[in-house]
């Protein structure tokens, strides 16, 4: 499968997605405006609370192409972060209020920096968390990662869309489900899920138009279904909503499932959950260094706010957090139900 942007996909142009959800039809441009909500709760504009993680995109080339994608990834994207880059990054992290960071992508342990840069990150005693899709770490190229991971005290936070084949398979391909499951137990047997400084969380997407189920619930059926197929151990499950965006927007569309999803997250909003939103405590960089809310406004090409700085050249976390966040109809699936960040719910 390519990625909508190597297809020449209309839907890889982000404002067209954004269109989308403002105005594709009757009903769409009648969907309560994103802001209208959160004014009514007097969150508007929504604002930081205390920026204290830095995430960071490595890139967008990925081994996988999954089907509610919100990046696009896949094999065929070239967008990858430099080493000047990644430098302006670590010059940003001399701050002492940026306790951790957070490294994403596509597959980031793609980019050719990445183990230089995780090391010299830990040098300075942040924490440091890779969202890996657990698959690339059964290639010969990534093999050895475990133990690197391991070495370092790296976070593993990683995907997997449900306990059983059928439905992971399903989302991310088939084969998924053995490679990922052959990755958990190279991490447990090196002690990631029972070892408090190794840890190791799973992160479940509803695989279709619906809403994640209870985190606690899922947390213990995958617990437990995992350890009584696999003997597989993990920490935390993180139950995310997969947001109308890129991918996930096109087989909303293709699947006519769109307004009644997006009436979906709007009926479920939730004020706890909108007050709990990632992009209050967190900042997004781009391969190219530019500076976003959030991963998802990332994507939308929706950069933070002009008097904040919008490059990590010109870092500044004071200006940063007294901005205003920029928000639009994808983030009624940060506050839908329980709510979503990279963390999970956050209610
Ligand atoms: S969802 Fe993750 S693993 Fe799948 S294509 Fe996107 S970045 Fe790659
Ligand atoms: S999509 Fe981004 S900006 Fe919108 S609420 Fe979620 S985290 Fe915040």
């Amino acid at each position: 499968m390519k990625s909508l942007k190597a297809e020449g996909h209309s839907l890889s142009d982000p404002r067209i997605q954004l269109d989308i959800l403002n105005q594709h039809n009757e009903r769409l441009k009648t969907t309560p405006k994103f802001e209208e909500k959160i004014s009514e709760i007097g969150l508007y504009p929504l604002q930081p609370n205390e920026i204290e993680i830095f995430q960071i995109n490595v890139g967008y080339m990925c081994n996988m192409t999954c089907k509610h994608c919100h990046v696009d990834a896949g094999p065929d994207r070239q967008e990858i972060m430099t080493k000047e880059t990644l430098k302006q990054c670590l010059a940003a992290l001399d701050d002492p209020r940026i306790k951790t960071v957070d490294l994403t992508g596509g597959a980031p342990e793609m980019n050719p920096h990445f183990r230089w840069f995780v090391e010299e990150v830990r040098r300075k005693g942040k924490k440091v968390i890779v969202r890996s899709n657990l698959t690339i770490l059964t290639t010969n190229k990534f093999g050895d990662l475990p133990d690197f991971f391991a070495k370092h005290k790296v976070e593993v936070t990683c995907s997997l869309p449900f306990y059983s084949k059928r439905r992971t398979d399903q989302q991310r391909g088939e084969g998924t489900y053995d490679k990922s499951v052959s990755a958990l137990k190279i991490l447990n047997d090196l002690g990631y899920g029972t070892d408090p400084e190794l840890q190791l969380n799973l992160v479940n997407n509803p695989v279709g138009a619906f809403l994640p189920g209870s985190q606690e619930t899922l947390e213990e059926q995958f617990k437990k279904e995992l350890h009584r197929s696999h003997g597989i151990h993990f920490n935390n499950l993180f139950t995310i909503t997969n947001l109308p965006i890129s991918r996930f927007l096109n087989f909303l569309l293709m699947s006519g499932n769109l307004e009644d999803y997006m009436d979906k997250l709007v009926q479920a909003f939730n004020p706890a959950a909108a007050s709990g939103v990632m992009c209050r405590n967190t900042i997004s960089v781009s391969w190219d260094g530019y500076l976003y809310d959030c991963d998802f406004n990332q994507m939308l090409e929706i950069k933070t706010h002009e008097k904040a700085g919008q490059h990590v050249s010109e870092f500044d976390l004071d200006k940063l957090n007294q901005r205003d966040i920029k928000t639009d109809q994808h983030c009624y699936g940060c506050t839908a139900g329980a709510g979503s960040s990279c963390g999970g719910a956050t209610t």
